[in-house]
Parts: structure tokens; sequence; C-alpha cells
């Protein structure tokens, strides 16, 4: 089958805080950007719930909305934005070549990586076989499936935290799983679950295995100073471990760390590829905030415009 090739300038790759801003900058810029949102359209704010630390929104705002509110502005300039997942890239050539849900190919004169980073997952056999049965990595999603019932979440980051502190709401109990014998959270995080009765913190504690058949109806658990074994039941279980960048299709081409977060040059978006440009969580995994995404967005826009702009005066 012949494959379908479309010419741009920008194309930007990723929907979140960082890809957004990019297209906003690159439309305004007369650049005509093109956006493929990628597999979760709008990127992790759409699984969040209240964003309090966005400056600009004094009383919050929802994850979604505040994405859809992104889109909508981007759109306003001019950028268009499709549905579709960059599933190839060939950085050897240029213009680059970026293959879209594996039929589309768009020859791009730059390019810029915005496509964030994904949950992580403890990577057990009953993890997998129970997902969408009472496994999930979403409170804020899931958390509403399990109302007025006993859940389990792992981890004992921000994340987990604010999780638990969520679910609390929701459910009548909540067990954390941290296998260490401290959390990594801050401190404001972890005294909200230290304090809140709903929330029973099990220490030095892994998980074994997820049980149930059709769905989740417990957990095996170990303490890993003493090896006891415990089943609790539980009709949630939640997974808060971190995450992980989307970089995988690049791996071939562009520099990342031992982790996959794309490697730029510092105070700039520039990857070690002319023209191929990173921005936001893909290439961040010390910030991670929507602002500092939205921040780095920025430069790859300004960055890619400066490109194109060295490019037709040489
Ligand atoms: P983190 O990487 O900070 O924490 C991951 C947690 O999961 C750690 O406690 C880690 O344990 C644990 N973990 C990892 N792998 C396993 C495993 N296989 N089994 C059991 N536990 C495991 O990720 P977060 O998503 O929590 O946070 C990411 C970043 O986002 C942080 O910088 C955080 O501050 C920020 N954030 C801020 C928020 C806010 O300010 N409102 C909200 C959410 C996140 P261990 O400590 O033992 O390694």
């Amino acid at each position: 089958m012949d494959q379908e090739i479309e010419k741009v300038k920008v194309l930007i790759i990723g929907s979140g805080p960082a890809g957004y801003t990019a297209a906003i900058y690159a439309s305004r810029a007369g650049l005509s950007p093109v956006l493929y949102t990628g597999g979760q359209p709008g990127g992790q704010l759409t699984i969040t719930n209240d964003v309090e630390n966005y400056p600009g929104y004094p009383d919050g705002v929802m994850g979604p909305q505040m994405m859809e509110d992104f889109r909508k502005q981007a759109e306003r300039f001019g950028t268009q934005v499709r549905y579709g997942l960059a599933t190839a890239v060939d950085f050897d050539s240029s213009p680059k070549k970026v293959t879209i849900d594996d039929q589309k190919v768009i020859e791009a004169e730059t390019v810029i990586i915005s496509t964030g980073a994904s949950a992580k997952w403890l990577g057990i056999e009953s993890e997998e076989r129970l997902n969408g049965k009472g496994v999930s990595a979403c409170a804020v999603c899931d958390g509403f499936f399990f109302r007025g019932q006993e859940v389990a979440i792992v981890g004992a980051g921000d994340t987990a935290c604010e999780e638990a502190s969520y679910l609390s709401n929701i459910c009548s109990k909540v067990y954390m799983l941290v296998r260490r014998d401290e959390m990594r959270a801050s401190q404001i995080m972890q005294k909200r679950v230290l304090s809140n009765p709903k929330i029973e913190i099990l220490w030095n504690t892994e998980t074994d295995e997820i049980l149930g058949e059709e769905e989740v109806n417990g957990v095996r658990v170990y303490n890993n100073k003493t090896g006891e074994k415990r089943e609790i039941a539980i009709s949630g279980f939640f997974v808060a471990i971190g995450h992980q960048p989307n970089t995988e299709i690049f791996k071939d081409y562009l520099h990342m760390d031992a982790a996959g977060y794309l490697k730029t040059i510092p105070g700039t978006t520039k990857t070690n590829i002319e023209g191929v440009f990173a921005c936001g969580d893909a290439q961040d995994n010390v910030y991670r905030q929507a602002v500092t995404a939205a921040g780095t967005g920025c430069m790859a826009a300004l960055d890619a415009e400066r490109f194109l702009a060295e490019l037709e005066s040489a």
C-alpha cells in the first residue's frame, strides 16, 4: 500500500501543556503547526483533579478543563490538532520523517517532541490480568468505582500521598503499601496521609500478588524485613509509583539518560539532532510540572522558529 505523505514546517508530537504551548507560539508565529495528540489527548492533566498551582487560576481549575482551554487557544491561531499516535521516526533524513498510526508519513522541517510520560507499573502477572478490573494507575479516574469499599495503593511519593488522600474521601479504608520505612513524598503530603484516620500505612511492605479471578478481591503482601506474608481483602488496587517518559520511538536517534528522558542542550530545547526539539516531561525528570512543561513548550517553539529562519536565510 502506498503511504500518504504530507509536508509541514512544524510537527508537534503530544498534547500536554508542553505541546499545546509550543503550538500556541508556533501558530502565532505563522508556522501553521500540525499537532498529533498521542494516545491520551491532553496528556496527564486529563487524569488529574483540581490543579491549584498553575498561575492565573486563583480558584484552581480542573485538569481536563485546563487542557481543553489550551487546545482551544492553540486552534484559535491556526494549529491543526489531530488525533493520532507517532509510531516511528526517521531523523536521519531532512526533512524529518514521522509516521503516524503506522500509516501516514509526515515530512517535517522541524519536530517538537512533547510526548510526556506515562504511569509505571509493578510488572507482576496479576496486575496486568486485572487491569481495568480493579487495578488502576489513576485514583482520580477510577476511585469512584470503589465508593464505600476498601482499597490499597502502592507508592510513597507525592502522587501516592495525593491519591491516597483523594481515595480516603471516597472509600471506607485505604491501605498504603510503602516498600521502605520512610516515604519519598514532601513533608506536607506525608503529614496529610499520616494524620488521616482512613489511611493505614504498611511500612516495608511489597506486593506479592493481587488476588481475584474476574476482579480484584484482595492483595497478598509481604514484609520485606520479616518475610511475613499477609492477605488483605480489597476491591481496588492503585499503582502510584512514578512515571516513564514516552520516548521509546526516538531511541535510535536521540540521546537520552538511563531512564529514557531526552537530553537537551542546557538552556535550550535542542536535541542532538538539528531541527528536533524536546520539551515537557519527555525531557524533564526534575520539575515535571504543568507550568514548567508549558515554559519549555514555549522555548521549543521559539527554538524551532529560529532554526527555520536560519534555514531560509542560508
Ligand atoms: P516519585 O518517583 O517521586 O515516587 C515514586 C514512589 O513509588 C517512591 O516512593 C518509590 O519508592 C515508589 N516505588 C517505585 N517503584 C516501586 C515498586 N516497584 N514497588 C513499590 N514502590 C515503588 O513519583 P511521584 O509520581 O510520586 O512524583 C513524581 C514527581 O511529581 C515528584 O517530583 C513529585 O514531587 C511531583 N508531584 C508533586 C505533586 C504536588 O506537589 N502536588 C503531586 C504529585 C507529584 P522509593 O521511595 O522506595 O523509591
